[in-house]
């Protein structure tokens, strides 16, 4: 469906800085596993056999590095959930697990910030968790690291900290469902398209923010990613 004009002005089209490239790379589609680490499971009284399960973030919610976040409306308990993002230069449906990795353009540090309160809300009355996920400045991501560069990676630390205090600290070889086996669980739900990046899940860890706080996290050989959270808007 492309237009030859628009009747309003078009929104921009969302992207991500890539390392020793002057091109960006455009951002479709920001997809999330949820529960993808055994200890942030356990921290959070979850099924540790639970297979994995998505939801999305929309591509205007991303946040440059170095960026201040307006502390978002109705919460009193945001948290940070640092996390490994994948980013895909072309998809499909049903992409196999042992092609998985042809998929993929590169990799980058996220953080998946959550209003756990309106989260865990939403979840007791069995209702979708947009409002505990998907919100303005819900998704701060550090420049893509093409994987030409520095291929797949399967292990090494991943970990933020808050105010130079060290929060969560995992491995990528805890990773309960591995980058492959997570595409072609999405790529099952949904057509994977050019573009869409997927957080690959959190550590142990999480605890909740408030403005004035200074983040910096990061994954070994991926890259690092500072943000800070400052007062409301009004
Ligand atoms: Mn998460």
């Amino acid at each position: 469906m492309t237009a030859p004009h628009f009747v309003i002005p078009a929104p921009p089209q969302a992207s991500l800085p890539v390392v020793g490239e002057a091109g960006a790379f455009p951002v479709r589609r920001i997809w999330c596993v949820g529960r993808n680490y055994l200890e942030h499971i356990r921290e959070m009284g979850n099924d540790e056999r639970d297979p994995p399960f998505f939801f999305a973030k929309h591509a205007d919610m991303l946040v440059p590095d170095g960026a201040v976040i307006p502390y978002p409306s109705l919460t009193k308990d945001m948290h940070h959930e640092v996390e490994m993002i994948v980013a895909m230069k072309s998809g499909g449906a049903n992409i196999p697990v042992e092609k998985a990795l042809e998929y993929i353009y590169g990799y980058a540090v996220g953080i998946d910030l959550t209003r756990r309160d309106l989260q865990i809300a939403s979840r007791k009355k069995e209702r979708p968790w947009e409002i505990g996920k998907s919100f303005e400045y819900s998704a701060p991501c550090s420049a893509v690291q093409p994987a030409s560069k520095i291929g797949h990676p399967t292990k090494g630390k991943i970990w933020l900290s808050v105010n130079g205090a060290e929060r969560q600290k995992g491995d990528l070889t805890e990773l309960i469902w591995s980058v492959p086996e997570i595409i072609w669980k999405l790529s099952q739900q949904v057509e994977i398209g050019a573009g869409d990046i997927i957080m690959t899940g959190t550590p142990a860890g999480v605890a909740a923010l408030v403005p004035g706080d200074k983040i910096e996290c990061g994954v070994d050989g991926v890259g690092t990613l500072k943000v800070s959270i400052g007062e409301p808007r009004r």
